[in-house]
């Protein structure tokens, strides 16, 4: 068995995975021909390498694209089905799937906050009728916004925001210049609705954006954090506490927070006892799966299959699901990876 056959076949949960993120150049061509809007490439072929990942204006160019093609309801239930096909594709059986509803709801927007919900949420439905798959929903605040903080805090601790899957709340966006302190009002308010915070800290700006996190929006669980690994004491904090990562290994090459996969800091915090978790954050723009982000655990950032299956519980562990649930897909993990693991040995390396 490869280690690709071994990573493909293990159960896995995703906790950090932007839905913008997941669209395919193939949908936002039809989407964008469908809605009228104009992309800078004249058919798929060009879009595809339009597509992949330059640079970070690149990225927030290509990032605003998607966010115009999906207008519609349908638009955003398609995208969410469509994720959900390639979650089962890759045995991804529970995603926590982060959105900016703010940025397709806002006061600029056609679309209304229950219709946004409404649609990503027929989708939902979808994906788990035709793939059987589960979603939960952590929106996010989109940090050079802050003024739209309180708004989105109020769609999220809603009675159907509750229904409707929510379970956290995020806080995205460049981390620079917009520190977590900015948003300790809008955290507070949402946790006093009891609805727990799970913002980015840790990317672009060092241990002080993490301790911020912690300190002034008291975080369940962190966006990336890899950063901690600056700061010692931070380390030891969130090896004691428990408060879980979510990794993600390519977006933080990508993006230009290490210089390669060598030099990325997952060991070295599996190692302290950090509960650490893989993800793989924007997947259709940097060209990564969660499939590939565990690959590259093992054979690029020397985890040990003993280590990589601790990480993909992690991802049960952190969850927000209801203990009873975390509890039996805990279980179901368990066994998988004690068959799939304890009876490989990974030949050949795969590329
Ligand atoms: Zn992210």
């Amino acid at each position: 068995m490869t280690l690709a056959d071994i990573v493909a076949a293990l159960p896995k949960a995703e906790l950090h995975v932007h839905l913008e993120g997941t669209v395919q150049p193939a949908t936002l061509f039809e989407l964008a021909q469908k809605n009228g809007v104009p992309l800078p490439v004249a058919d798929v072929d060009a879009l595809e390498s339009w597509y992949t990942y330059r640079d970070f204006d690149h990225f927030v160019e290509i990032f605003t694209a998607i966010c115009r093609c999906l207008q519609t309801p349908d638009d955003f239930a398609r995208v969410t089905a469509e994720y959900g096909q390639s979650m089962a594709r890759q045995n991804i059986r529970y995603a926590e799937i982060t959105w900016s509803p703010f940025t397709h709801a806002g006061a600029d927007s056609d679309l209304a906050w229950e219709n946004l919900l409404a649609g990503i949420n027929a989708g939902r439905e979808r994906a788990r009728r035709e793939f059987d798959v589960e979603m939960r929903w952590i929106p996010d605040i989109v940090r050079c916004y802050p003024d739209t903080a309180d708004t989105v805090v109020d769609w999220l601790t809603s009675p159907e925001a509750q229904a409707g899957g929510v379970v956290a709340l995020g806080l995205g966006g460049p981390e620079v210049g917009f520190p977590p302190e900015l948003f300790a009002g809008a955290f507070r308010r949402a946790r006093e609705r009891g609805l727990p915070g799970n913002p980015h800290a840790g990317e672009t700006v060092g241990p002080e954006s993490v301790w911020g996190a912690i300190r002034a929006l008291e975080a369940r669980r962190l966006g990336h954090g890899v950063r901690a690994i600056e700061d010692p004491a931070l380390v030891a904090y969130l090896a004691e506490r428990q408060i879980p990562l979510e990794v993600n290994l390519t977006s933080n090459i990508c993006l230009g927070v290490y210089g390669s996969y060598q030099e990325h800091p997952l060991r070295q915090l599996v190692e302290a006892g950090v509960c650490v978790t893989l993800n793989s954050d924007d997947p259709a723009l940097f060209r990564t799966t969660l499939n590939d982000e565990y690959r590259h655990a093992v054979q690029d950032c020397g985890l040990t299959l003993g280590q990589l299956r601790q990480v993909g519980l992690n991802a049960v562990r952190a969850s927000y699901l209801p203990e009873p649930d975390k509890t039996r897909l805990l279980e179901a993990f368990d066994t998988e990876y004690a068959r799939i693991i304890d009876h490989s040995t990974p030949g050949g390396r795969d590329t």
